[in-house]
């Protein structure tokens, strides 16, 4: 093995250096501590006795009360986000669907989306879904006999096109990530920061019947080339009290599609990075999985079509609670749902001020990574984001999760690692702007490789 060079060891010495920087506060920056900390418990307790108060929003219950059923809920949270800001754009997502699957008759669906405007069109969401869901036994007897889908055994109601309107308060799924979603639109518009990124605040519908309100509406991003670059989707993120009595109100947990470098893993990397930074006392776990077993959330819906997405999930959870008439308030844990909020505020704070993450892949699509000059370096390059006025590069061994070591360059668009051999490490790159703010980690790595068949003469 060759000697590692000068160089090499005082790139490390600058690596150690800058991540002993990278833990302390003085690169925070303090119009996103004032937003973490305007986040309000006491808000969020009144948004979910209001979400509460509905009694059922169940996609297929009454539309025509303007107290109970989930017409009313949806022109509450409607009516509740415009009250917030002139610079909030509130409206509802409509859509009109058939029969199929869960859903069992003609229904008009409506997601409720508040738009923060940026200097740019690239799109940063913050979802939760607003729909619930109760059936006897609720998921604490799913989880127990575990049927593989029991929403698809039920019975078909009597009269199809009668309004579903059992008790279903979801105080919890998903009143907490509708509630989450619903203070930050208050939070962000009301900040006064100038975004780079657009910001959408989703409150989604239809969740229960197969996460069909956001499928819906990333079909749609999809046909209007939407620019969406990141889905922050919270579901079931106010309860720190587990069913089976462990309490855990300081972690949260970040589901994140695979494989492992794609882009909804950087952004898992991203929540822990920075919210981590603007939250210390909150601990985020990535989780290397698109959701729990058997469980599913409308992150998935996302990344289904190609979206980076990301999905929230409390710590412990008590499945007795869920899909359960015992949903109630009285289940929820204020600060710790406000804990959940500020870590989803720093990071999307952070990515709507930070310059869309560098590209790394060159016209046919393959990494922008060589051994150059000598044949055992590692050399990279990478395509200038716009704003960007530095960068970062981040390595780690090839087997692993975690970044290891990072180190900031200058406004160049290439580096050159000597003696680092490329297959042993995971290199990623991600751009800053002149404040500080860091894009997510663009990691460089080979598409999959096609597969043909080898041909053999016939009968042989
Ligand atoms: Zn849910």
């Amino acid at each position: 093995m060759r000697k590692p060079t000068l160089a090499l060891l005082l790139l490390l010495s600058v690596c150690a250096f800058e991540r002993r920087a990278a833990a302390q506060n003085s690169d925070r920056d303090p119009r996103i501590v004032k937003l973490v900390e305007s986040v309000s418990p006491e808000r969020l307790g009144v948004i979910l006795k209001k979400l509460e108060s509905f009694e059922t929003r169940s996609t297929l219950s009454s539309t025509t009360s303007t107290t109970r059923g989930i017409g009313a809920a949806r022109q509450w949270i409607l009516d509740e986000m415009k009250s917030y800001s002139p610079k909030l754009q509130v409206s509802f997502d409509t859509y009109q669907v058939v029969p199929q699957g869960r859903i069992t008759r003609d229904v008009e669906l409506r997601n409720v989306m508040a738009v923060l405007p940026g200097r740019s069109t690239r799109r940063i969401y913050i979802s939760g879904h607003y729909d619930t869901l109760a059936r006897p036994g609720g998921q604490g007897s799913t989880n127990a006999g575990a049927p593989a889908d029991p929403d698809a055994r039920s019975a078909p109601p009597a009269d199809p096109n009668a309004p579903l309107d059992n008790l279903a308060p979801g105080v919890n799924d998903d009143g907490s990530g509708t509630a989450l979603t619903i203070e930050l639109a208050r939070v962000f518009s009301q900040s006064g920061i100038d975004f780079d990124a657009t910001l959408v605040f989703m409150c989604h519908v239809g969740e229960e019947q197969g996460l069909v309100g956001a499928r819906l509406h990333a079909q749609k991003a999809v046909a209007q080339k939407i620019p969406i670059e990141a889905v922050f989707n919270n579901d079931i993120v106010g309860n720190d009290r587990g069913g089976n009595g462990i309490v855990d109100g300081a972690t949260i947990r970040v589901y994140a599609e695979g494989p492992e470098d794609s882009p909804s893993r950087a952004l898992a990397r991203f929540v822990q990075r920075w919210g981590g930074r603007y939250v210390p006392s909150h601990k985020v776990r990535p989780m290397s999985r698109p959701d729990r077993f058997g469980r599913g959330g409308d992150h998935s819906a996302y990344n289904a079509l190609g979206f980076t997405a990301v999905g929230f999930r409390e710590s412990r959870e008590n499945f007795t609670k869920q899909h359960d008439v015992r949903d109630t308030y009285d289940g929820i844990s204020l600060p710790y749902l406000a804990q959940n909020a500020r870590v989803n505020a720093a990071a999307a704070a952070t990515l709507a001020l930070a310059p869309p993450p560098p590209g790394v892949l060159n016209d046919r699509n393959q990494p922008m990574i060589t051994r150059a000059p000598t044949g055992y370096d590692a050399n990279l390059t990478w395509t200038a984001a716009p704003g960007a006025v530095a960068y970062r590069i981040f390595w780690r061994e090839a087997w692993g999760v975690d970044w290891q070591n990072d180190v900031r360059v200058g406004n160049v668009t290439s580096l050159v690692l000597p003696n680092m051999q490329i297959d042993d490490y995971v290199f990623g790159v991600a751009s800053i702007d002149a404040g500080g703010h860091e894009s997510f980690v663009t990691a460089y790595v080979s598409p999959p490789r096609a597969s043909t068949d080898i041909k053999t003469k016939p009968g042989s």
